[in-house]
């Protein structure tokens, strides 16, 4: 088909398809007004309030079974978000263990399970390949399974599909197994011996921590994350950004927009760390360091087995521990105080431990047998050195489309995000949390 095609016209209120499309159902459709690339919790999301609108649209997702990026997720991985904020558009979360946190089956069945109650109409086993505008109205839109027509075309592709390591990693001794946490299953599948993980986010300190409670040494090159205290005044903090997202104007309190940042580079500041193990908890980098965990500064430089690291871990852990006391607690404590809500008072206990600057590391002397890494250390990468792909081997942007798909990347997305009620979120009974 030549770039001259024209899109048969379809009328808004065509009627939707309202079965799910399997991978033996045969061929795609020719043309359909609406095609959402990707089938996760965005993708599905959009498929539901364009069936409550009418419109015709088919969802194609290039896995086998549905569920979404979630299924990349390591074995014991849990949410580091409350079970209740896994709600979706029509269907808030209703389970019994709202405060608790999903493992990666339960969260991916959650998704395959919204696909299904909302009769989404999703090609399973059906990679987009190619977005190309056509010359009048619409796209044309090449797949594993053939080409088809569409009107409109939403990418929900999400993002964390394709793993990145920086260019360090290419000098590091042959001896030294190193793993992508896109890949990471469970410790069993290490080597034996220590393992250096790089980057402290919310991935890097749970795949430490659980290396470490399987008996493994652990390194950790500490990065510029934050951290935040799983719990907070009562209650979990998710539960307060939630209110303060939520009803934060009214009382003159709100975090910044985009915006309004003092600058913006802050929009890429990596997520600050805590955990949903073991029914939520801190991750504190000194506490780890105080048990037995070794820290270092910021990777600088690999040559074979020798790695050096900034002297930056005292400030790193400084800024890890102001993080909240910057960013949010006066947010929260302000909101707090003006809606006049019964919160008992901080009850924290500070970490003081102090671990020693690391700036050089022999990683056979160390026993090191493993790297990590984990996601968080992607901002810093060069696609040589992409040890996989699974992410869509063509996606359309701005730059080489004149008429651009739709994203749902909440990165790209300005609108509010519905919460559930805060009567429907049970508070937290106060208890003593080390930060
Ligand atoms: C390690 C880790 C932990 C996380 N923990 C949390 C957490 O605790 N809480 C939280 O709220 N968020 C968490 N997230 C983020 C969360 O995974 C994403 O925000 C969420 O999955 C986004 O949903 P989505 O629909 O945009 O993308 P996805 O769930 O990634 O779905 C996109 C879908 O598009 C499909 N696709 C991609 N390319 C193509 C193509 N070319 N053709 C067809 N289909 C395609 C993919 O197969 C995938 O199924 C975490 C992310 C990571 C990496």
């Amino acid at each position: 088909m030549s770039s001259t095609t024209r899109l048969p016209m379809r009328g808004r209120g065509g009627a939707p398809r309202l079965a799910l499309v399997r991978t033996d159902d045969g061929d795609l459709p020719e043309a359909v007004d609406v095609l959402i690339e990707g089938a996760g919790h965005a993708g599905l999301a959009m498929s539901h309030f364009l069936t409550r609108a009418g419109r015709e649209h088919l969802v194609l997702e290039s896995r086998e079974r549905l569920g979404g990026g979630w299924q990349d997720r390591w074995d014991d991985f849990r949410l580091v978000t409350p079970n209740w904020t896994s709600s979706f558009p029509g269907f808030l979360y209703e389970g019994g263990d709202p405060d608790g946190f999903m493992s990666r089956d339960e969260i991916a069945a959650r998704v395959a399970w919204y696909a299904e109650v909302v009769r989404a109409p999703v090609g399973l086993g059906t990679k987009v390949l190619r977005v190309t505008p056509l010359d009048g109205p619409g796209f044309r839109v090449e797949t594993s399974r053939g080409a088809l027509l569409a009107q409109q075309v939403v990418v929900a592709t999400g993002s964390y599909h394709t793993p990145r390591v920086p260019v360090h990693a290419r000098n590091i001794s042959n001896r030294v197994a190193q793993l992508h946490s896109h890949w990471y299953r469970s410790e069993a599948q290490l080597p034996e011996g220590a393992v250096l993980v790089f980057g402290s986010g919310q991935t890097g300190l749970q795949l430490a921590e659980e290396l470490f409670e399987a008996g493994r040494q652990v390194y950790i090159s500490v990065g510029s994350a934050g951290r935040v205290p799983r719990r907070y005044r009562g209650q979990d903090i998710f539960s307060w950004l939630a209110d303060v997202l939520r009803e934060g104007a009214a009382y003159g309190v709100g975090f910044p927009t985009a915006e309004q940042l003092p600058d913006p580079s802050r929009r890429f500041t990596a997520m600050p760390a805590l955990s949903g193990h073991a029914g939520g908890h801190d991750t504190n980098l000194r506490q780890y360091a105080a048990d037995g965990m070794t820290l270092s500064g910021r990777l600088v430089g690999a040559e074979g087995e020798r790695m050096t690291f900034a002297d930056n871990l005292a400030l790193s852990l400084e800024r890890a521990d102001s993080f909240f006391d910057q960013r949010f607690r006066p947010v929260i404590d302000t909101y707090i105080e003006r809606a006049r809500i019964e919160a008992p008072l901080a009850d924290t206990i500070a970490v003081d431990y102090q671990p020693a600057e690391l700036t050089e590391l022999n990683l056979r002397q160390a026993g090191i047998s493993t790297v990590l890494w984990p996601p968080d250390t992607g901002s810093t990468t060069d696609g040589s050195m992409r040890l996989s792909s699974t992410s869509s081997a063509i996606r359309v942007t701005s730059a080489g489309c004149r008429r651009s798909p739709v994203s749902t990347s909440s990165a790209c997305c300005g609108s509010t995000p519905r919460l559930p009620p805060r009567s429907s979120r049970p508070s937290w009974t106060a208890r003593t949390w080390r930060t």
